[in-house]
């Protein structure tokens, strides 16, 4: 392999392991799901979400609030391993 920018052959191709930060508040649905279940279960999830919320939560955010806790938002860590050419000669890096 050559590096494209400078021709050398001085090349390592190495496993790099990128990171990427997913909201997992934001799953998505299949159609299949919002035939079967989505009709009737999104309004009623959201009734009781809504319910929660003033009944559960919104005290509790108060007193949260009022102590200064932070609610932060969650997020999960998934793990992507790419190969990537380095160019020992001028430090280019690149996807083959
Ligand atoms: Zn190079």
């Amino acid at each position: 392999m050559k590096c494209p920018r400078c021709g050398s052959s001085d090349v390592t191709v190495q496993a790099v392991v990128e990171h990427h930060l997913v909201d997992a508040d934001k799953k998505k649905h299949g159609i299949l799901w919002w035939i079967a279940i989505g009709w009737w279960f999104a309004p009623a999830w959201w009734l009781l979400r809504f319910a929660f919320k003033w009944v559960v939560l919104f005290p509790l955010t108060l007193i949260s609030k009022a102590l200064g806790w932070g609610r932060g938002k969650r997020y999960e860590m998934t793990n992507e391993t790419r190969a990537k050419a380095v160019c020992q000669t001028c430090g280019h890096v690149w996807e083959p």
